[in-house]
This record gives C-alpha cells, structure tokens and sequence, in this order.
C-alpha cells in the first residue's frame, strides 16, 4: 500500500491539520520583528542587522537579526563562563526539571512551531510536525538517561577498607553550539540540552537561515528554568563567530552540526588556537547508500528510498543519494521507483497534499542545477525529474523537481560528494559483497540501508557495512528518521568525530568529563 511522505500522526488525526492551519494562518503577524542577540537574559543589538526571507516565497521577511561580531561572541562567552560555577553547582534534579519544562513548553506550542519551521526552512507540516516532536522526545530521553544513570557517578573498589572509591562525570565548563538550518529546533535542542542538563553553560549560535526558530528554544529553556547567562544565543555571520570561539581560551567545548568543510575548519583552528585539548563533537555530512537485492520487497524499497531521497528535499546528512540495486532486479525496481518520485508534488509547504518544499536557498537552487548539468555532461541519464520548478507561486521560491540520475561511475563526483539536494544517483550491482564494497567506498560514514528478505543478507551487511546508522527493509525512510532513544545517530569518519550518536545512551558522556574520587 502506498503511503505519500508524511507521519503517521497527522494522518491518523486530521485535527492535527486544523490546529497546524490555525497556527499558519495567524503566523503572518509575526513576521518582519527585529530581534537582538541574548547574552545574559538581556536583549542587546549591537550592530547591523540582516533580513532573512522565506525559502518558500522570498516575498516574506521573516525577520530582522543581528550581525554579531568577535565583540558579541566574546561577550556572551565571558557571561557563560560566569555562569558555570551557579549552573554546574545546582542540585542535577533541578537541571533536569528546567529541561524537561522547557520540553513541555515546545510540546505545548507544537503548531506554532511548526508553522514556523514551515516558514523558515520549508519543511512539509509533516517534516515539521515530527521534528518539534524530535526535539521534545530529544530532550526527555537525554533527562532520563541523565537522571537513571545516578549522574553516572559508579561506585568503584575502594583502596582500603573503610574507604570509598567513585567515578564520577564532571562538566567542562563553556560549550558553544553551533546547529543548522535543516533540523532547526531538534538539532539545536539535541546538543544544546545535552550541555545543559550535564552541567555546562551554553552559547548558541543558530544557522543564518533559521534564527528564529533557535530564538523561540532559547525562550524555551529561560522560561523552563535555565538561568540566564547559563545559555545565551548569538545569530550572524559564521566567520567572526568561529574565529572568536575557536580562539577564545573560555571555550570549553564546541558541538557542532553542519558541512564538512566548516566542521573540518573549525576542529583545524580550534586544535591550533587553544593551548591544550578540548573536546569537540561534530556530527558532518555523508554520501548516504542504500543497497536492494533481488531478495528485496520491491514495494518497500521504493516507499524507503523515495521518502529517504527525497523527504526535504534530501536537505538531511541522513537522506539517501546512491542507490545499488541487483542487476537482476534493476529494471522493474527503476521503474517503479520512477513511477512513485513523479508522484510526489512539489511546491509550497504550506499545502496540505505537498511532499517536496522548495531548498533552501538560490546557492543550492544552483547546486541542483549544476548537478543535473554535470550528469548530463558525464554521460549520466536522468531519469526522471531533473529540473528547476518555476511555474505561477513556486518562482518566489526555491524549487527543484526530484531527480533519479543512472549510469554514472563509482568514482564520479555526483556518487562521491555531498550535495544536500534531491538528486539520487542509481547503480547496479551483481553479488551482495560487491554492493557493500561499492557502499563503503567513501570517506562519509553516517547512514546506510538494506533491502532484503533474506536474514542471511541482512546479517552480512551489518557484519560489513562501515557507516554508523544502518537500517534494514525501513519502507518509513530507507536511511533517514533517526529517533531519539530508538537510535543513535552519529557518524563514522568524515561524519563524525566522537562515535557516539545523538539520542543514544552515550552521548551524553561527550559533554562530559571523568573525575576519579578517592577517600580513605
Ligand atoms: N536525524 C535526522 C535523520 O535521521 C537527520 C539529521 C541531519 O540531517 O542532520 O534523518
């Protein structure tokens, strides 16, 4: 049975649809505020601002927000550092009671947010619906981890007797998150409440495209409980910002979630600036495989990879973006898999049958189309989709048709670079240890997928794969839709640094540091 690309929630309840229009349609006396940088509980507005505009119809200004400097970004380090001592020395149930406030107070306005995630990042009410239940179920499951493990203090053997031996986790101090636009409230939510609820101060640094959604988390957790200058948020250009934190001595830690190429320069620069080691979490893109062999229900691999391919428009690390299909089965799945991505409807998110937004800006507008361009060139067919959308309202946006391209080489560009548009690329393979090596010839390593009947198959591709999340026959999202405490989420080699995945029982062990307590 064929389901389009929205959760289960909204279509098991269509009141969800009434209350998710109501927010929409109220939404429009929010836009074109200005707002300022938060650096200990105060609004400051420093500088200069920017305008930042709807992807879905760049006739929206959403809003006006500051463009802080190296000042601003020293200043709302200075303020969390100042912090550390209070935050870090308060009772841990009493941190995890502002957190899990704060999860209650996003649950509540779950529709407002949602239409502002529509707004701002283009996402189907589906795709926004789930993600603010991500980032509430994100900051649950981390309280609970937190708060089961007894802080994860464990009592160790004593030295003598009568004595008392523990190991203990103790927070750094400072941590400055950096989240992106594609997971604007679940992400940031993730890392920030992580830092948080383990005892670390906060400086939050949302993407440029979607301040406002880490503004209204931000006002989530003050009003939860966390104390100002505990977190503080700082919108702006990436460059002042990274040159200040990663040079700052004040910064403890970065979390950082975003490209390669900036998560590789800010490791670089903060190994070189800072006088002696300090952590850093980094979750980076992936070229992203999905494998079905002849054993595969055909059905299912098309619902997986379609909704993994193109489900926000591939704008996830997560998405699908190379498929390898058993040459015995190439044809018939091609087909259907075609049939099923022309299906999808493209265009403005804030309708009700839509399954595809626009990008999110002109820049990966161009990217699409110099994709589709090179695959052209190279010998590649596109076939299907392959083209920019740009009939009536969906030229105030950016939006791209779904696009499947075939017969490019293993090694062309297209099957080996990150692209973070829909433009899945297809291959064939002829034996299963063939298509797991074709898999794991990347340097990415974050999510990978199988489809097949056979528990014998299965078994070898998780044996074999080298990624970090891998599913098996997932018809919801072949390699996308992580959940917290179902998995864990973190990357392998160029996608990630620590090994431990977000939403999973470790995690939290990143932001964190052990001290070994002996009495005698
Ligand atoms: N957690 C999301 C998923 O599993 C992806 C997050 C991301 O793109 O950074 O689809």
């Amino acid at each position: 049975m064929k389901q389009k690309i929205t959760y289960v929630s909204l279509e098991s309840d269509a009141s969800m649809h009434v209350s998710y229009e109501a927010a929409l349609s109220g939404f429009e006396r929010n836009f074109g505020h200005r707002y300022p940088l938060y650096i200990g509980g105060k609004g400051f507005e420093p500088a200069g601002d920017f305008a930042v505009r709807s992807p879905v119809d760049r006739d929206i200004i959403i809003g006006y927000f500051q463009e802080a400097g190296e000042n601003e970004a020293h200043a709302a380090i200075r303020v969390a550092k100042e912090a550390f001592p209070a935050w870090s020395g308060t009772d841990p149930a009493e941190r995890i009671g502002a957190l899990r406030k704060a999860a209650d107070l996003l649950e509540r306005q779950v529709f407002d947010l949602a239409a502002l995630i529509t707004i701002e990042a283009g996402k189907t009410r589906s795709e926004a619906v789930a993600e603010v239940g991500e980032a509430v179920e994100m900051i649950r499951y981390y309280a609970a981890v937190y708060e089961k493990s007894d802080h994860f203090t464990v009592r160790m053997q004593p030295e003598a007797p009568g004595g008392v031996s523990l190991s203990t986790m103790r927070p750094h101090g400072v941590w400055v998150v950096i989240s992106p636009f594609n997971f604007p409230l679940a992400l940031a939510a993730g890392m920030a409440s992580a830092a948080l609820l383990t005892g670390n101060t906060v400086v939050m640094k949302p993407a440029s495209a979607t301040p406002l959604t880490g503004i209204r988390l931000y006002e989530a957790f003050i009003q939860g409980g966390v104390p100002a200058g505990a977190v503080n948020l700082i919108t702006g250009p990436g460059a002042p910002f990274g040159e200040a934190v990663t040079s700052s001595p004040d910064v403890d830690g970065i979390a950082f979630t975003g490209s390669r190429e900036v998560g590789m320069w800010l490791q670089r620069a903060f190994v070189v600036k800072q006088p002696y080691p300090k952590p850093f979490i980094a979750e980076m893109g992936s070229k992203n495989p999905c494998i079905v062999t002849d054993k595969a229900d055909l059905d299912k691999a098309v619902e997986g990879v379609v909704r993994s391919a193109f489900g926000y428009g591939g704008q996830k690390c997560s998405a699908t973006s190379r498929v390898y299909v058993h040459r015995d089965v190439a044809e018939a799945y091609a087909r259907a898999l075609i049939a099923r991505t022309e299906e999808l409807k493209v265009g403005d998110p804030r309708e009700r049958d839509v399954s595809l937004g626009p990008l999110i800006s002109e820049a990966a507008q161009k990217t699409y189309e110099a994709a589709v361009a090179l695959a052209l060139k190279d010998g590649g067919r596109v076939i299907t989709g392959g083209g920019v959308c740009s009939e009536g309202s969906r030229a105030r946006g950016y939006y791209v048709r779904p696009t499947i391209v075939a017969g490019l080489a293993q090694d062309h560009p297209l099957m080996r670079d990150e692209l973070f548009v829909p433009l899945l690329c297809l291959r064939t393979f002829a034996s299963l240890p063939e298509a797991v090596g074709l898999a794991n010839e990347t340097e990415f390593g974050l999510t990978a997928g199988i489809f097949s009947e056979d528990e014998g198959e299965v078994d070898y591709f998780f044996d074999h794969i080298r990624f970090g999340v891998c599913y098996a026959n997932r018809q919801g999202g072949a390699t996308t839709g992580a959940w917290p405490g179902r998995q864990s989420f973190g990357g392998w080699k160029a996608s990630g640094s620590t090994g431990r995945g977000a939403g999973g029982p470790y995690y939290l062990f990143s932001y964190l540091r052990e001290q070994a307590q002996t009495r005698l």
